[in-house]
């Protein structure tokens, strides 16, 4: 499906990645895992063909590589959903959701099917899509970003920190929710996050990134039992649980 070799990106002083070889397998759940500043933003935005590698490295998308020149039809091939959501402030949910698929030339009606599709996917009430962004909650938000993402029927979904800004109880609705429409559409799904326990409960497949580099790739039972630097056992641990404040042991 995806196929990343030798990919380093530099931004002047700053070397975000250092030649990344990842495979990231169809039909899968992939995380992309680590700190603030540990690359997960650039390598998505790499996979997409919103920015560039440094020259050497390839991106290839179903086997074929992605290059400036073919990235723009490529997208049409993967949903994205961008920190913070990125919806149009000006459109209405409806409009961004639709607006990709406006552009391409579908009729209103093939339009309003497809969206009353997604929104029932996504278990969003068809009438709230006639407000603005600002006129809904961070969870309804992020499930209109999702829509937008889906509108085109992508290969590849790539989501980064798609509940990064929500609260804890509907942060954890979302992730069931998230779960079962993976398993729904079976696509291949791409997620960037920062937290151990989403990274877990969402991913087949977990890359731990620190510092532009992979530390380590696995399931979550990998990670934990059989860890491949020092630096895999602190990340985890770093995230202390409610469950190790009350007992004093780190669970
Ligand atoms: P993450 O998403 O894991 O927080 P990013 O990919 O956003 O990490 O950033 C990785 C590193 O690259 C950071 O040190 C960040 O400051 C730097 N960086 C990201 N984007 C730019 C940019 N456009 N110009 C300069 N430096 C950048
Ligand atoms: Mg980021």
């Amino acid at each position: 499906m995806l196929q990343l070799k030798n990919i380093s990106k530099t931004y002047g002083q700053t070397m975000a990645l250092k030649t990344i070889e990842l495979f990231i397998p169809e039909g899968k759940t992939t995380i992309l895992l680590g700190q603030s500043g540990s690359g997960k933003s650039t390598l998505i935005r790499i996979i997409n063909g919103l920015i560039q590698p440094d020259s050497g490295g390839t991106v290839f998308f179903e086997g074929i590589p992605v290059t400036p020149q073919n990235a723009l039809d490529l997208r049409h091939k993967m949903g994205y959903v961008i920190q913070e959501g990125g919806l149009f402030p000006h459109l209405t949910a409806y409009q961004n959701v639709a607006l990709m698929a406006g552009y391409l030339g579908w009729s209103a009606e093939r339009i309003d099917k497809r969206v009353t599709e997604l929104a029932q996917l996504t278990q969003l009430p068809v009438d709230i899509l006639n407000r603005f962004p600002t006129q809904l909650s961070g969870g309804q938000r992020q499930r209109v970003s999702l829509m937008r993402a889906l509108i085109l029927d992508p290969d590849l979904l790539l989501l980064d920190e798609p509940l990064g800004a929500l609260d804890p109880m509907i942060r954890s609705e979302l992730q069931t929710d998230l779960k079962q429409i993976f398993q729904t559409l079976g696509k291949t799904v791409v997620i960037v996050t920062h937290d151990i326990g989403e990274a877990g409960f969402l991913g087949d497949m977990i890359v731990l990134l620190r510092d532009g580099q992979i530390v380590q790739q696995g399931s979550l039972p990998e990670l934990v039992h059989t860890p491949a630097d020092p630096f895999v056992t602190l990340f985890i641990n770093a995230q202390r649980s409610p469950l190790e404040v009350l007992t004093g042991n780190p669970s």
